[in-house]
């Protein structure tokens, strides 16, 4: 059994992603920031299957608070398997983006990516083995109105994903990006109607996050182990 860590996994997308590597037979950590509550319902979901989970609560801008949180899950062995899911949007055109809005989200996409994988990465390295992967979205590659700031922390994520890949290559670990498009969670629906989504998606529909949880899961597996340093897009043909 490994033991997967998926941050913001009290959230729509990392919620799925939680339950399907819990099916796969790993003991998942299930992280949250402000919804502790949710990522507790998670783990009882989980124990109720069968499964194993635990919930850990830090926000992930905060290194020192993130080393912390991350020492003391390290206590019980090393953490194989992370899902860096936890993101934020706080769209403007712009003209009108504020510095807070530009420096919370790239805090959140990028600062957390470092905070939590580095302090995962030695431990991880003396295993042999190891899957990293970073959720970014279809912004970061198409661009997006309204989200200089997002598109910019998760295109630095994919960089950023493709440089670790090359570093940890010769390791048994694998870093890869996913890249989803349109995915009906709390995130999105206050972004898109369903007209809307029936107009930009060629599929006329929203993703599901258990979509994007299995192709997570598959590049959690062994049977991935090839398949390193690439951006994987999940949108319905959107891009
Ligand atoms: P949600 O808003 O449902 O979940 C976001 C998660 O991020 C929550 O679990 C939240 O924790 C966590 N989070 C936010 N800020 C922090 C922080 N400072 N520290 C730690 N955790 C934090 O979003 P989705 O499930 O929709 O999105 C998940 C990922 O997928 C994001 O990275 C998003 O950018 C990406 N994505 C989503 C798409 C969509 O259409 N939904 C499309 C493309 C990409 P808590 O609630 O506990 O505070």
């Amino acid at each position: 059994m490994k033991r997967a860590l998926v941050t913001g996994g009290s959230g729509g997308i990392g919620a799925a992603i939680c339950r399907r590597l819990a099916a796969d037979g790993h003991h998942v950590i299930v992280h949250a920031n402000r919804s502790r509550d949710k990522a507790e319902t998670i783990v009882g979901e989980i124990l109720t299957a069968g499964g194993s989970a635990e919930a850990v609560v830090f926000d992930v801008t905060e290194r020192a608070a993130t080393a912390a949180a991350l020492e003391g899950l390290l206590e019980s062995g090393p953490i194989q398997i992370v899902v860096n899911n936890a993101g934020i949007h706080a769209d403007a055109v712009f003209p009108g983006m504020s510095a807070e809005q530009w420096h919370s989200v790239i805090d959140v996409s990028l600062h957390g990516f470092f905070n939590v994988t580095q302090p995962l990465s030695l431990p991880m390295i003396r295993t042999r083995w190891g899957r990293i992967i970073n959720i970014s979205s279809v912004a970061a590659i198409a661009g997006n109105r309204g989200q200089v700031n997002y598109s910019a922390a998760k295109g630095a994520l994919h960089a950023a994903t493709k440089s670790l890949a090359l570093e940890l290559a010769s390791r048994g670990i694998t870093v890869n990006a996913v890249a989803p498009g349109v995915i009906a969670t709390e995130m999105s629906d206050g972004a898109f109607d369903a007209e809307t989504i029936k107009k930009l998606v060629p599929m006329q529909r929203a993703g599901r996050p258990e979509e994007v949880a299995d192709l997570v899961a598959f590049l959690a597996s062994d049977k991935a182990a090839y398949i390193s340093g690439q951006i994987i897009s999940i949108n319905g043909a959107l891009i």
